[in-house]
This record gives structure tokens, sequence and C-alpha cells, in this order.
């Protein structure tokens, strides 16, 4: 009774699909599942696959942290264990840099910066974080940014909206690069309470590497802002662009 189906199967379908479906089928259910756990629970892998981009071809783990609903990302190069220390950026999202390609700030090309460095040195690692707005949301972000319009600063828009100056958290980033073995970051960033608080998180910062990328000329009061009132170490020129498209 076997004969008739098999012999149909033989001459309709080739044999690559007769023996590349069940792999792939098997798969698929195992990545239907968490692909890791971190010792302590707190850090959950749901996703890791290869992803070509124009900066280089990087590992992508989305991974979840304390129960919480934000799909945190890592996009990283080569392996990050062992004891020399890893490039790392701890990036957070921007909607309106990234993809509107909005002049009110740098994210975009300090992201594009970020995996142009790792892609160079083939071993390093963005941890993207879901906190828009330096925490504070998209929706507040764009309040603040109506206030500005009418010639708020950075930090003077969130305290009139009764909002911190910085709401972001590192302990996700914290916990991911301990379970992934990273034992010490060079950190790429201008900000030294960004380094302070990954060290007081327990992840050695070794070096603070610079991300200074060429902004548009509209950004340079943001720059300013944050420069002045929130100590983060931008050149005096403050690469303002020049040359670059308007
Ligand atoms: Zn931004």
């Amino acid at each position: 009774m076997n004969v008739l189906p098999m012999a149909r199967r033989r001459t309709t379908a080739p044999a690559r699909t007769m023996t590349g479906r069940p792999e792939l089928e098997a798969l698929a259910r195992r990545l239907s599942m968490p692909q890791a756990v971190s010792a302590d629970g707190s850090i959950i892998i749901e996703s890791l696959t290869e992803l070509p981009t124009e900066h280089g071809t990087f590992d992508v783990r989305l991974f979840r942290y304390g129960g919480g609903s934000e799909e945190h990302l890592a996009i990283s190069k080569g392996d990050l264990s062992g004891d020399e220390p890893v490039l790392v950026r701890l990036h957070s999202e921007c909607f309106t840099g990234e993809v509107l390609h909005s002049h009110r700030c740098e994210c975009a090309q300090q992201l594009a910066a970020a995996l142009e460095a790792i892609a160079a040195a083939g071993r390093g690692m963005v941890v993207y974080l879901r906190q828009e707005g330096r925490g504070i949301g998209l929706a507040n972000k764009l309040r603040a940014y109506a206030l500005q319009a009418r010639g708020a600063d950075t930090v003077d828009a969130n305290r009139l909206l009764g909002l911190p100056d910085d709401a972001r958290t590192y302990d996700q980033s914290a916990a991911l690069l301990r379970h992934l073995g990273v034992s010490a970051v060079r950190l790429m960033t201008n900000n030294p309470a960004k380094s302070r608080a990954l060290t007081d998180l327990g992840i050695p910062v070794v070096d603070r590497v610079p991300l200074v990328v060429p902004a548009h000329p509209i950004a340079r009061r943001y720059l300013e802002t944050k420069r002045d009132r929130m100590e983060h170490l931008v050149p005096d020129d403050l690469q303002t662009g020049v040359g670059r498209a308007g």
C-alpha cells in the first residue's frame, strides 16, 4: 500500500525538498521556543539569527529581561566570551532618528558608526534597548519636541512635562553581558554616566571609546544641551556635519 504514495512523491517533488522539509520543520519547532535562558532566569533569548546588513553580517538575538515585555536586541559579531574586553554600545531606540532620519539628534549616525566599528574589529556588540526618548517613551518624546520647537531645550522640555531628564536603565544590559560571558567592555559612548552605570552593575568598563559622528546643524542645540547640562563629552566644534546634505 505504500508503493503508490511513494511513487507519486518521487515524481512530483525534487529530492532536496523531500529531505530538507523535515529538517526545516524540526528547526521551526526548535525556533518556536526560547533559545536560551540565563542561569538566574532574568534573561530569555527568544531568537537568534544571522542578519546581513550594509554594515556587515551580524548575529541578532532578541531578548527579554526580568519578565518584561520589551523586545530588546543584541546585535553582535564574533565570540564575546573570554578575557579580552569586548567593544560594546548600549544604544536606546530612536524612532525619529533611525526611521525618519530626524535632524534633531544623531542616534542613527551613532548606531551606524557603532556597527561599522564592530564590523571592522570583527568582534563586539550593540545592545539595542527599547527605551525610546531616553526612557520616557515616544509619545512623551514628541510632546517634548513640541516644547523644543517653541524654544525649550531638551532638559527643560522634559521637566516642563514632569518627566525625568533620563529614565534609562542598564540592568538588562549587564545581565545580558554576563549571560554571554563578557568579562569586560570597551564602551562606545560619549556619556560617562553610562560607563558608571554599567560598572556599578558589575561589568568592568576598561575603556570609553568616543562615538563622535557628524550631526545636522539643527541638532546643535541638542548636543550643546547634552554637553552643558547632561555631562556628555562632545567636542567644542560639535561636528555639525559640514558638507552633509541638508
Ligand atoms: Zn535620537
